[in-house]
C-alpha cells in the first residue's frame, strides 16, 4: 500500500539521496522525494553538503549546507534579519 501522497514524486531534473547516512534524509530512510532532494549551489550547481541545523534568534531551525566550490554557506530557508548595522 502506498501512504506516499500523489504529489510527492520524484522531478525531473532533480537529484535525490536515495541510501542516505543514519538520520540523513533519504528515501531508503523513509523520508520523500521532496524532502530527500538533494541541495545544490545556485551558482555553480554542485550538490551541497548539510553542514548542520543551527538556531537563530527566532528560534526556527535553518539547515545550512556548504559549497567546497565557491566556499560559501547556504541556507536553505531565506533568514529574517532584521537587525541594521
Ligand atoms: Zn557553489
Amino acid at each position: 500500500m502506498n501512504t506516499r501522497k500523489p504529489t510527492d514524486r520524484p522531478e525531473h531534473g532533480k537529484q535525490y539521496v536515495l541510501c542516505g547516512k543514519p538520520g540523513q534524509k533519504s528515501i531508503a530512510n523513509g523520508n520523500t522525494w521532496q524532502e530527500s532532494e538533494v541541495k545544490t549551489c545556485k551558482q555553480c550547481g554542485t550538490p551541497l553538503d548539510l553542514v548542520d541545523d543551527i538556531d537563530y534568534e527566532s528560534g526556527s531551525w535553518v539547515e545550512l549546507y556548504y559549497c567546497e566550490n565557491c566556499d560559501t554557506y547556504s541556507p536553505v530557508k531565506p533568514l529574517t534579519d532584521t537587525r541594521t548595522t
